[in-house]
């Protein structure tokens, strides 16, 4: 679809998915607000990625690590030297930084893309956050905001490992927050400073982890899949040696064709044996395995599943946007406008249930849909509205993916009934007030 994005924030800003943080004083480098609806929607996919990794699977436990951890932890992992960082040049007229790799790399006649002006030669500029705890802003109390979440999976590998008494192989899974001082954020939330990670950490023997780097890859685009992707929007990409991240021998990234062009999801690493090991070396405590079957003691290699919350959310956005010139009520005469529908999964869009009075100047209709609210509110995330007539608010449902609206009229009063009309077929039928609980519920659950 053209211009797809504009829209996309457009709507992400309409109807309270997402908006530009601190707005009032112009925007802060390229921090966003997730919304009323941005925030369920949000929960709605960490909930399927955690039930997917914790409850699905038998051998995965979670975690939630702190985001102040020990600078030693990043000095071990690598990502206060060069391997966590992005080559920049500066433009000298208008002093704006680009990152080499997107304005073509090595080609040293490449003038600004923004002035034309000349360019510096490329140094690297590290993305760790600093930021100082306790009351003194010294060297001594330097620290960093994480720039990923599974490092403080690997800070409790061994606390974990004997808590749960775990046999390989066993998983570590953790939501979170991290930042990156990032030069070029754009795309609005595919790059920004402060977003959330969704990550699993693989604990297996050196010799099986191919086996599951293929297995998890597999899982993982399959999970996409499932939360309704279409399949042509999604693809696999294998990272080349130059490219791969300095912790990986192996990346295979799980990539989205945005409006703007093929982005990543989703990175799954074969990290080998980089992290216990360094960790090992610099901590000086040994975190190598004992594996009573093989009499052995080595370190574990850990295969990775690197997913980022806020690409997957505006995947999801891009994906189910839809546009129906006219609209799509056939039973009255076409209009010229054009109607939005989001077709959002059921799990994921971030209201189940709209109940609508018909007309909200009869006491009775609108008591009784009170009264149908209280009843579903504890089971779904419902909305209750009565303002406009009932043909717009099916269609401001319709623009946030609300799954069912339940509209109360005035057979309702003598039979006790109303009717649900489905988001997809717009479908309508007639049911008891005291099913809809269970009516809802196996619907949603696809019984
Ligand atoms: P990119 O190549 O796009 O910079 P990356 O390879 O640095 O991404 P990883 O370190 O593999 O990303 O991080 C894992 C996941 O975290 C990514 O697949 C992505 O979904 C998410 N992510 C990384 N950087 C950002 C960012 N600046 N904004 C939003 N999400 C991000």
């Amino acid at each position: 679809m053209q211009n797809l994005m504009p829209k996309i924030i457009s709507l992400a800003k309409r109807r309270g998915f997402i908006f530009p943080s601190s707005e009032i004083y112009g925007g802060f480098g390229s921090c966003y607000d997730f919304g009323p609806l941005g925030v369920e929607m949000k929960n709605n996919i960490k909930k399927a990625w955690w039930d997917e990794m914790t409850k699905n699977q038998e051998n995965i436990v979670g975690l939630d690590a702190a985001i102040l951890m020990s600078p030693k932890v990043w000095q071990a992992s690598g990502h206060l030297t060069a391997g966590f960082a992005d080559e920049l040049v500066e433009c000298k007229s208008c002093h704006k930084r680009f990152r080499t790799d997107e304005i073509g790399r090595g080609r040293a006649s490449a003038s600004c893309p923004e002035c034309g002006g000349e360019l510096t030669e490329p140094r690297k500029f590290n993305l760790m956050m600093r930021t100082f705890v306790g009351p003194v802003e010294n060297e001594a109390a330097l620290t960093y905001l994480r720039a990923e979440t599974c490092q403080g999976i690997y800070m409790n590998y061994e606390n974990v490992l004997n808590s749960m008494r775990l046999k390989i192989p066993f998983g570590m899974a953790q939501i979170g927050k991290v930042f990156r001082n990032e030069i070029t954020t754009k795309n609005f939330v595919f790059r920004i400073r402060e977003f959330e990670q969704m990550e699993m950490e693989w604990f297996c023997r050196p010799k099986e982890a191919e086996k599951y780097f293929d297995f998890w890859k597999k899982e993982r685009l399959n999970w996409y899949l499932n939360l309704g992707l279409k399949k042509e929007n999604l693809r696999e990409r294998e990272v080349s040696e130059k490219e791969l991240p300095h912790y990986s021998i192996r990346t295979v990234d799980i990539e989205y064709k945005f409006p703007f062009g093929w982005g990543e999801l989703e990175a799954i690493n074969n990290r080998g044996d980089w992290d216990l090991s360094n960790h090992s070396k610099c901590s000086g405590k040994d975190l190598r395995y004992v594996d009573e079957e093989k009499k052995k003691k080595y370190f574990l290699y850990i295969v990775e599943t690197s997913g980022g919350i806020d690409r997957v959310f505006l995947a999801l956005l891009c994906d189910a946007y839809q546009e129906i010139k006219g609209g799509r009520t056939k039973t009255t005469k076409p209009t010229k406008e054009v109607e939005i529908l989001l077709k959002l999964d059921k799990r994921i869009a971030p209201i189940k249930v709209a109940v609508l009075p018909l007309v909200r100047n009869k006491p009775k209709i609108v008591k009784k849909a009170r009264e149908v609210y209280q009843l579903l509110k504890p089971h779904f995330f419902c909305q209750y509205d009565e303002l406009g007539s009932i043909g717009r608010r099916y269609r401001r449902q319709d623009e946030i993916a609300t799954i069912f609206c339940l509209t109360v009229d005035f057979e309702s009063l003598k039979q006790e009934d109303l009717t649900i009309r489905y988001r997809d077929t717009m479908k309508q039928e007639r049911v008891k007030i005291k099913d809809l609980p269970w009516h809802i519920k196996k619907l949603m659950c696809g019984i």
